[in-house]
């Protein structure tokens, strides 16, 4: 790669991985949360009407590029069930918060992800991009994977009202670099989200598949939902080791 200042990283399935237990651990949380502040509900129940929930609101996400939030897949849940709750009552933020722990526990970075940073960072600026519907629990994981030092710019999806591919977050990467859109490279592993979203955007892509290399199984709720591979003229990594090759960096 070429001409390359500044290098944007998506975060789940790139940087870290997510262990396949998050998504169930998440959910029992957030049922026990509901209702120990006084929902009667049963976990099969809600669980099944979350699931309804979250479906319709990604269809319309995937129509319009807009990010949705957990606080309306719950109170959509538990309206289904018969409980009328505003999606900004206090009993469902502090759900979210409690769904999020699991991912938070259960966040682990890719071997040698810190080594890589550091080299890169001597050579160009370094950007996270990712798609997240509520930015505090990505600050978290974040910053408890001691990441935070790497990056001059951290941008969560849930922050900035529209997800990957839309080409308005690349546009808030690229502004903040302040660089040529053809000399950011962002590094990636989903198809459309990442790659698709970075050519479009002007920016060179690289495709990132580590963890389908490693047979690793992402945990749902985490995974990318590109199923088409990238055109084989995108370059593909399979550890930081080609990175760096890809860079031209000993
Ligand atoms: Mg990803």
């Amino acid at each position: 790669m070429q001409n390359i200042k500044a290098i944007g990283f998506d975060l789940f399935n790139t940087l870290i991985t997510m262990e396949f237990q998050a998504l169930k651990d998440a959910l029992t949380r957030l049922t026990s949360s509901l209702r120990e502040n006084g929902f009667a509900i049963e976990h099969n129940d809600f669980v099944e009407a979350h699931s309804e929930a979250v479906l319709d609101f990604l269809e319309q996400t995937k129509r319009d590029g807009k990010e949705s939030h957990n606080r309306f897949w719950i109170s959509t849940a538990l309206a289904k069930l018969g409980h009328e709750v505003p999606p900004d009552n206090p009993h469902i933020s502090t759900a979210v918060d409690t769904y999020f722990s699991a991912f938070i526990q259960h966040a682990k970075l890719i071997p040698g992800t810190k080594e890589m940073l550091t080299t890169l960072r001597q050579n160009y600026r370094i950007g996270l991009l990712s798609n997240f519907t509520h930015p505090p629990a990505a600050n978290q994981i974040i910053a408890e994977l001691d990441l935070e030092p790497f990056f001059e710019v951290v941008l969560i999806s849930g922050d900035l009202g529209y997800r990957k591919p839309h080409l308005s977050v690349f546009e808030a990467l690229i502004d903040h670099f302040g660089v040529e859109k053809e000399e950011i490279a962002f590094v990636g592993d989903d198809p459309e989200a990442d790659v698709a979203g970075a050519l479009g955007a002007g920016l060179q892509p690289v495709w990132t598949t580590y963890v389908r290399d490693n047979n690793i199984i992402p945990a749902p709720g985490v995974v990318g939902k590109g199923e088409k591979n990238p055109d084989s003229k995108v370059p593909r990594i399979s550890d930081w080791e080609d990175l760096l090759s890809l860079l031209d960096i000993e």
